[in-house]
């Protein structure tokens, strides 16, 4: 909303101060690029476009700079944007065979995209390969595209214990609707895809769709408190738990899972169901896993 009225308060005022109608498109249409453009770099990296300059973009790049790029594809404003957790030196959680949550993370977002567009919803990911990404860059790409929903995608470590059936966990937030009907419906079908699969699962006690309220009263993970469209952070499962890294390491589970949180999103789009799962959160004190900052960050190849 805020966004809207911005936008087209920008635009008036282009259209005031530009005078002759000859001029009014091309004022417009600098609007829409200062404001809410974001291009693909010729590397495939999605960045936010600051301005444009007269030897391209001067684009946000993943850890927080600027720089210019010669050339790139204006994307379109999408349906959904996929966020896969980590990248780069920034491995997430890592299994006892070393299987790093980044790479599952990424590769369960690229068959959630593909399952989307396949159903008619253009997705963005906000990483499209291995690098680092701050979580104030992830923010500046939704909030930038302003897609009807927005997801995090995580696998989750340090679980209570043994848990019946799989031990996934989703994240809304604090004060929205769509978004806690959205982890609802996200919980229901990730379970739904995975507990077929027999393993010796784990979880936390309040496994389910959830709120994390940080200590301030605010969302506790800031890629939900920053994100201006309704949001869920799923934690599909324990990739720290031997038979749950065996299971990830698969790229027909990686597909599963893309598959429901595809299925989620667009039952969240074309149906009134009201998702399952909901409990309340235990307190936690421990904070969740480092990372995310710029610090030491190194920015891949943008051309
Ligand atoms: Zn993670």
């Amino acid at each position: 909303m805020t966004y809207a009225i911005l936008f087209r308060l920008r635009t008036l005022a282009h259209l005031w101060s530009s005078g002759r109608s000859g001029r009014t498109l091309t004022a417009i249409h600098t609007t829409v690029a200062t404001f809410g453009l974001v291009i693909a770099t010729p590397s495939g990296v999605i960045t936010p476009v600051v301005r444009a300059v007269s030897a391209g973009y001067l684009v946000r790049t993943p850890c927080g700079n600027t720089s210019i790029v010669a050339t790139g594809t204006k994307l379109g404003r999408p349906s959904v944007v996929l966020d896969p957790g980590h990248g780069g030196d920034e491995q997430g959680a890592v299994g006892p065979a070393g299987l790093a949550e980044k790479s599952v993370n990424l590769a369960v977002a690229k068959a959630a995209q593909i399952a989307l567009e396949g159903a008619g919803y253009p997705t963005v990911l906000t990483r499209t390969s291995d690098y680092r990404l701050t979580l104030a860059s992830r923010a500046a790409i939704v909030n930038a595209l302003r897609p009807r929903v927005f997801v995090s995608i995580h696998h989750n470590a340090d679980p209570d214990g043994p848990h019946n059936g799989p031990g996934s966990e989703t994240y809304y937030q604090l004060r929205s609707k769509v978004s806690r009907r959205l982890a609802g419906l996200l919980y229901e079908d990730v379970v739904a895809a995975l507990a077929p699969i027999n393993a010796s699962w784990v979880g936390d006690t309040d496994a389910g769709a959830k709120v994390r309220v940080g200590r301030e009263g605010h969302d506790y993970y800031s890629i939900l408190r920053n994100a201006t469209a309704p949001a869920a952070l799923v934690e599909l499962a324990f990739i720290t738990n031997a038979p749950e890294e065996q299971l990830l390491a698969r790229p027909d589970v990686q597909q599963r899972e893309g598959e429901a949180i595809a299925h989620a999103i667009v039952r969240s789009f074309t149906t009134v169901d009201p998702g399952s799962g909901y409990v309340d959160a235990y307190p936690r004190n421990k904070n969740a896993g480092p990372g995310g900052g710029a610090s030491g960050c190194v920015d891949p190849p943008l051309g």
